[in-house]
């Protein structure tokens, strides 16, 4: 009975701890945020395994602190004059490349250099395969008033997908770029990001939102060209995957693909672009660079211009390598898909079910816990493959944290239904189980132990013993069982009479005792007077239905002047008892 409670009140609270902790937004973000580095160091195994290599078709030309230098010494000024740009582009076109983008933003007209900029406009117009980015905001309307964007550059979305939602993707406004470009090319991506509560960025936009209209991420559209995918209009299938042509990217519920990360810094093939510059100008002691069929990511990675960002694979990662892995996982198709919640739940369940299997099964304590935590053990490494074969994320912590608190309350439930076992175990031992009293084992052990309380603190207890009388011919007149009837009404009768410090024993067949703590010579006969008394005025019930008298008599012994052993002290009260039944029974002995 107490088992099956104590199972009902674990069970109530565990399936609370569940909703609680599905339902509480702060702990969701305090597991997701320790979910999230689980992420990153399975991430991190993988990369040290090597068990992804990049792309060697993604190069990357680098506006590096030496370039950075370069341009300084050599055009005085930063940002660098555009035409500088197109010379390298119309280099790079002449070998072929797939493609060449841009992650600097060609934001407002330079005034030293009109000229430059309406070459970067011919530019955008001579060459299909050169993209620009820009990047949404959220910056005030009152500072600049939100400007209209071209429809060619929005991309219309058919979101199928109840999980995925644009919200934390929309923005209220933006910086144009050169507005010739914004009218005449429809090759411009965004660039913004998602950062995780930790400031790390794992996962990248696929689209944004702006005016209600979906602009795709830099990366996509350069990915998209790699597939050669010329459409207008991208599909999010019910399994929240953006559909690009036979291949899928898993998207978050905000909209963002999750990254799968090849490595730290310098990943990628690394052109610093003042040696570029210097090939482009005929500089004939820097060897050339292979840019057939590759594509041609340029951005910066000088860390005067800043555009460093945290990733699960390092603390500074340059915005246009996150870029690269952007492309790259779509040229692998390898992005990560996240398992869904209700999944998490489910192994979470799964691991607690197996957890209360092992703990209630297996009796050593630590051949449980083994088990246990080699299970637990066992599906983190299930949850790292999964990622590095099938780039899945298996949520970590939620589950073995279930698993976990399912493992202690499992381990208190046991110990306190065996504890319990111990207290039942305990009362069988010092019972009586005819008359509900104490044993004689337990009497006598009080006994020694009232002698040793008494002794030290000098005071004084009794003792009361009796005895049925002609209980012999009362079994011979009623049968046993009557008798037996008899002796535990007498028992209830004693129970009835006596202060609850006092303890009532039987002593052995039909005869009890009584220790009665702190109680002195006259009281305890007082006291046994009143028990004869009780005992031969009430009607005892028989099986039969019908009724009959009893009667007792007593002896009494006190402690110290009667004796200072239990042997004395039995004696004593015993030869008081032979008293009263030599005088005629039905009274205290003297
Ligand atoms: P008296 O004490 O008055 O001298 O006479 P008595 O007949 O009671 O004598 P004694 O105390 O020696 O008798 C003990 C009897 O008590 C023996 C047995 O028949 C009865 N008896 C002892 N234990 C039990 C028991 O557990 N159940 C029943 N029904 N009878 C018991
Ligand atoms: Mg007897
Ligand atoms: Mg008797």
């Amino acid at each position: 009975m107490l088992k099956k409670i104590l199972y009902t009140i674990w069970l109530f609270l565990f399936i609370l701890t569940v909703l609680v902790s599905v339902k509480n937004t702060n702990f969701k973000t305090f597991i997701s945020m320790i979910e999230n580095r689980t992420f990153d160091l399975r991430q991190n195994v993988m990369i040290k395994e090597r068990s992804k290599a990049v792309s060697d078709k993604i190069v990357i030309v680098a506006i590096d602190d030496a370039t950075y230098e370069y341009i300084l010494d050599r055009y005085g000024e930063w940002p660098l004059p555009r035409d500088v740009y197109v010379r390298l582009v119309d280099y790079i076109e002449k070998q072929n490349p797939q493609s060449i983008a841009f992650d600097l933003m060609f934001v407002k007209s330079m005034k030293s250099n009109p000229n430059a900029d309406k070459m970067l406009v011919d530019m955008m117009k001579k060459y299909d395969n050169v993209f620009v980015s820009m990047n949404l905001d959220d910056q005030s309307p009152d500072l600049r008033t939100p400007p209209e964007l071209p429809d060619t550059i929005s991309i219309k979305i058919d979101n199928k997908s109840s999980n995925v939602n644009f919200d934390a993707q929309t923005y209220t406004n933006c910086r144009t770029i050169i507005e010739d470009i914004l009218k005449n090319s429809s090759n411009i991506g965004m660039i913004n990001v998602t950062r995780a509560d930790d400031g790390i960025l794992r996962k990248m936009p696929a689209l944004v939102k702006y005016q209600d209209k979906f602009y795709p991420q830099l990366g996509l559209k350069v990915g998209m060209d790699y597939l050669n995918l010329k459409t207008d209009k991208l599909e999010i299938d019910t399994n929240s995957n953006l559909i690009l042509g036979d291949r899928k990217i898993y998207l978050d519920e905000d909209g963002s693909a999750i990254l799968n990360w090849y490595g730290p810094q310098e990943t990628y093939e690394y052109i610093p672009m003042f040696k570029l510059i210097q090939v482009v100008n005929g500089k004939h002691s820097v060897q050339g660079f292979d840019f057939k069929d590759k594509i041609v990511y340029f951005g910066t990675t000088a860390s005067s211009l800043f555009d460093i960002k945290t990733v699960p694979s390092s603390k500074i990662y340059p915005g246009v390598e996150v870029q690269a892995t952007y492309v790259n996982n779509i040229i692998d198709n390898n992005f990560i898909r996240r398992l869904d919640k209700s999944f998490t739940v489910f192994f979470g369940v799964l691991l607690a079910i197996i957890t209360i299997c092992i703990v209630m099964n297996e009796g050593s304590a630590f051949v449980g816990s083994l088990a246990a935590f080699s299970v637990y053990l066992l599906y983190v490494f299930a949850a790292y493959y999964a990622m590095k074969y099938f780039n899945l994320w298996i949520d970590i912590i939620y589950p073995l944290l279930l698993a976990i608190v399912t493992f202690i309350s499992a381990y208190i439930v046991k110990y306190l239904i065996k504890s319990r076992d111990f207290e039942q175990q305990y009362v069988l031992a010092t019972t009586d189980g005819l008359t509900d009293l104490y044993n004689h084992r337990y009497f006598q052990e009080q006994m020694r132990m009232m002698i040793e309380a008494s002794k030290r603190y000098e005071t004084s207890f009794s003792l009361i013993i009796l005895d049925i009388d002609f209980f012999k011919k009362f079994n011979d007149t009623f049968g046993h069982q009557a008798g037996d009837a008899v002796l535990r009404q007498v028992a209830q009768t004693l129970k009835k009479n006596i202060r609850s410090t006092d303890i009532a024993c039987r002593y052995g067949g039909e005869e009890m005792s009584i220790i009665l703590p702190k109680t002195d010579h006259e009281i305890a006969i007082f006291t046994a007077n009143k028990i004869c008394a009780r005992v031969s005025s009430k009607q005892f019930k028989l099986p039969n239905g019908r009724e009959t008298s009893v009667t007792i008599s007593l002896g009494v012994s006190t402690f110290p002047v009667d004796g200072t052993t239990p042997e004395e002290l039995i004696e004593a009260a015993d030869k008081r008892l032979y008293h009263a039944k030599h005088n005629g029974r039905n009274q205290v002995g003297v």
